[in-house]
């Protein structure tokens, strides 16, 4: 199964990114509907916590496991580039947050 390279659920589009990139293989990553449409065009974002802005996963060149874990279908930061993006992406919205652990419950995500 491929999986969304942002939250690791199972993949329904293609993510081309704007800036001048197009959609050569090199540009494109798996994602979800729902991570594609939080995403849209955004390639940063300014982070209260550390009053600057932040990069969001570049998943083509970044280790998911490098920038996040998982806590009982709660994706964790542990970088500022997995910050960004989880509040960019809204990867914890509570009903994703459910829908992850009844899917973890079963043995099918991630
Ligand atoms: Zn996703």
């Amino acid at each position: 199964m491929r999986l969304c390279r942002f939250c690791r659920w199972k993949w329904t589009d293609i993510v081309g990114l704007k800036y001048g990139c197009g959609n050569e293989p090199d540009n494109l990553a798996l994602a979800c509907a729902q991570c594609n449409q939080h995403k849209g065009s955004d390639l940063t974002t300014f982070l209260d916590s550390y009053q600057d802005i932040v990069v969001l996963f570049n998943p083509r060149s970044g280790d998911w496991f490098e920038h996040f874990s998982v806590d009982e279908g709660v994706i964790i930061g542990k970088t500022r580039i997995a910050l960004a993006t989880i509040k960019v992406l809204k990867l914890n919205e509570p009903e994703r947050v459910i829908h992850r652990q009844l899917l973890q419950e079963d043995g099918l995500w991630p």
